[in-house]
């Protein structure tokens, strides 16, 4: 039995067999034979060799047809050294002579080729050496099976334990299938872990080796309340986990009760509590939750979950679909966030150097104007159909506010010019989530309907910590004093104003926060659908004026510490009971 200790990010503790999902070459299992077994394990390798060598044929011809002769060369090469006796030789004597499994020696005979071509020091070898990699993925992943068609074939249920997975990885994820994942890299904010709380798979992020730990088939529990993971458990872990779930259960139960009730705080103050959402049919799971509708329409889940670059009109039909679920409710949509962990990287022929402060997001669809005219057409056409407002991501100066204001005029004209209805009184705001927004919050103030903070973003932005790096984890924290001043102006600027402000990061799903936000002066907060019941009774357990007594109090803390602390002592005080073991950290 292993325990590794990672970042809870998705509540709930599942228990089940694992199934590494990851690059063949990333994870390749070590097992010793029995001597009985080596001749069927030549056979899997003669096997593997003779798919790949089929493979590549074909990859090859059609290159030439396509590409020519000298581009299908590198073909060759593959396919000559899938025949060389000084590869496969090695290969052969370590099953026969060492009694290991076939991917262990197909694994190690690559690597001492690759090391003797990096060795030689010299560009062309050091190519050839990316080749004789290349080809191990496509050997081993032939014996390994691919991750899709594996995962097609299991019976049973099971957790997923990756390196790192992408946030359209996470979304796309059968639910039925797949009962928690556990991953070494990632940060509580980083867009995979908001996907699994949104879909509700139990998840801990920022295991660091765990993929070295744990091997296909293992017994693991993932505790995504505490953050530990558990591999190869004894019985008796097993059963203590089990009650676990069961109290987990049975506090869910209780929330459930919460859901339909009002958020009015005991002095009788409102509290709007909407729901952030990736996919239209989450409307479903805010409003089953209480939520009066949705703070943060996250569109750009669209085009992650596409093969191809989604339409107008699948654009429209989505954001219309939304509308027509909320039936009247409010909707804050927000324009396409791509860029950093989302979309960009992983099809940029060139990866920027430092994407969470590159090309992303407003500054993105800034420069490329008719993926941005096109969504902006999508989201006016839907405006016709139910409340909506919509918001800037990632504005960090009043210059960019003014280009996308024109950009949607511009727009407006269009569809005026073509007879097509939209919402003439459409509001539109920023997501304020770069501090030099919340520092020229006055400013911006003037020229938008409404703010709504993105603490995920603030923190990292102010704190210089990356939101999904587990290395610098124990670094972020929206109990911050920097980001609470920040929080406070931004709040203050807006009131002064006369605008809306809300809240829609990560901390407006967690209790400790409650009371603070609330005191703060905050009416409206956005949150992942799941938690409304939680932040519900919160509410419901405090008055106002607590609240900002609370506030001025933290407000003169300088230590993280000494605001989570008493954070977590207000709230253990008003609800000693149901709070006690379900407050995150
Ligand atoms: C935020 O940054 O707080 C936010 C809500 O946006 P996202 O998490 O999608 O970056
Ligand atoms: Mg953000």
């Amino acid at each position: 039995m292993q325990t590794v200790k990672g970042i809870p990010v998705s509540p709930g503790i599942v228990i089940a067999r694992v199934f590494v999902l990851g690059e063949a070459e990333t994870h390749v299992p070590h097992r010793d034979i029995d001597p009985t077994e080596v001749e069927s394990e030549l056979a899997k390798l003669d096997g593997a060799l003779r798919d790949a060598n089929a493979d590549l044929v074909l990859l090859r011809d059609r290159t030439e047809q396509q590409l020519g002769r000298e581009a299908a060369k590198i073909f060759g090469f593959h396919l000559g050294l899938l025949q060389d006796p000084a590869l496969l030789g090695p290969m052969r004597d370590r099953i026969r002579r060492d009694l290991v499994n076939v991917e262990l020696a197909v694994a190690d005979s690559f690597k001492k080729v690759t090391d003797q071509f990096k060795s030689i020091g010299n560009e062309v070898f050091r190519q050839k050496a990316n080749d004789v990699l290349d080809l191990e993925r496509r050997v081993l992943g032939k014996l390994m099976g691919e991750n899709e068609s594996r995962l097609s074939k299991l019976s049973e249920s099971v957790i997923i334990v990756a390196h790192e997975l992408t946030p359209s990885q996470t979304a796309g994820m059968d639910r039925r299938r797949i009962l928690g994942i556990a991953t070494d890299l990632g940060g509580r904010t980083s867009h995979t872990s908001i996907v699994a709380r949104a879909i509700e798979i139990p998840c801990v992020v920022g295991c660091q080796r765990l993929m070295e730990r744990a091997d296909d088939g293992d017994l693991v529990i993932v505790d995504g309340d505490t953050g530990v993971v558990v591999i190869r458990p004894d019985e008796r872990t097993v059963q203590e986990y089990r009650t676990q779930q069961e109290r987990f259960s049975a506090y869910r139960r209780v929330l459930r009760e919460t859901a339909p009730l009002e958020a009015v705080t005991k002095c009788g103050q409102r509290i709007q509590l909407l729901g952030n959402i990736e996919f239209p049919h989450e409307v479903e799971s805010v409003l089953a939750n209480g939520g009066d509708g949705v703070g943060l329409y996250r569109t750009e889940f669209l085009y992650l979950t596409n093969d191809h670059e989604p339409s107008e009109d699948e654009q429209f039909q989505s954001y219309r679909r939304t509308l027509e679920l909320l039936a009247g409710r409010p909707c804050t949509i927000r324009t396409l966030d791509l860029g950093a962990d989302k979309y960009t990287q992983q099809r940029a022929h060139e990866p920027e150097r430092n994407p969470f402060l590159g090309l992303r997001s407003i500054r993105y669809c800034l420069q490329n104007r008719e993926l941005f005219k096109t969504q902006l057409r999508a989201i006016l056409r839907a405006s016709a159909y139910g409340p909506m407002k919509v918001m800037f991501p990632l504005v960090s100066t009043l210059m960019e506010l003014r280009q996308a204001k024109m950009i949607l005029n511009d727009v407006c004209e269009e569809l005026d010019e073509e007879g097509i209805p939209f919402d003439r009184n459409l509001q539109t705001g920023i997501m304020v989530e770069v501090p030099s927004a919340a520092l020229l919050a006055r400013a911006f103030a003037d020229e938008c309907a409404f703010f709504s903070i993105g603490t995920n973003d603030l923190i990292q932005y102010t704190l210089a910590v990356d939101r999904g790096n587990e290395r610098v984890a124990n670094l972020y924290t929206g109990a911050s004093p920097a980001v609470l001043y920040l929080v406070k102006q931004v709040i203050r600027s807006g009131r002064r104003a006369g605008i809306d402000v809300s809240l829609c990061g990560e901390v407006a799903g967690e209790a400790i926060y409650t009371m603070l936000l609330i005191g703060l002066g905050l009416r409206t907060l956005s949150l992942v659908p799941s938690q409304i019941p939680l932040i519900k009774r919160v509410i419901r357990s405090v008055d106002i004026e607590h609240c900002e007594q609370l506030a001025r109090r933290v407000g003169s803390f300088d230590s993280e510490r000494q605001v989570l602390n008493t954070l977590r002592d207000e709230l253990r005080k008003i609800d000693p009971d149901s709070f006690g073991g379900w407050i995150a950290e």
